[in-house]
């Protein structure tokens, strides 16, 4: 999967350059770095979007096609409300996705969505990382520069 990893060597668009400090790990606090909070949300910000916080997804609501047609989910009060949505993108990594399709029983999905098989949440499979960690005669200054895909 391709993942974003521009990171700006010069200023854009009220975000500063990267100065090469190589703390990063999760997130940039110059901007530089490429992440959804920085890149993407600004330009869905006022067209329409909402995002809301402190929510959970309980299970996603199918209708008699068997096609998703919402979600239902606690608010940050814990309160049980419904969305209904055209489209539901289900995106929860190797935990998160199996335990909604799981939650989400209905007449035409009794042991949650897309699990005819009975293999969802059976081989469960984690975020992969990889990295290369090597050891120099001279010193590389390995501290110095942006981490990548991270
Ligand atoms: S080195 Fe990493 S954290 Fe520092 S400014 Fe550059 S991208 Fe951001």
């Amino acid at each position: 999967m391709a993942i974003r990893v521009a990171i700006l060597s010069q200023g854009h668009d009220g975000r500063a350059k990267c100065v090469n400090a190589g703390t990063c790990d999760l997130g940039c606090a110059t901007g530089a770095k490429a992440s959804v909070d920085l890149t993407y949300w600004p330009i869905l910000e006022g067209q329409g979007i909402e995002l809301r916080t402190g929510c959970r997804v309980r299970e996603i609501l199918v209708n008699d096609q068997g096609m998703a047609s919402g979600v239902l989910y606690h608010d940050e009060e814990g309160q049980l409300q419904e969305q209904r949505a055209e489209m539901v993108v289900l995106a929860c990594n190797g935990v998160g996705t199996p335990r909604l399709m799981l939650n989400s029983k209905s007449k035409l999905f009794p042991d949650g969505i897309a699990n005819s098989s009975g293999l969802v949440g059976k081989n469960l499979m984690f975020h992969p990382l990889s990295g290369v960690v090597g050891l120099f005669d001279e010193p590389m200054e390995g501290f110095k520069g942006p981490g990548s895909g991270v």
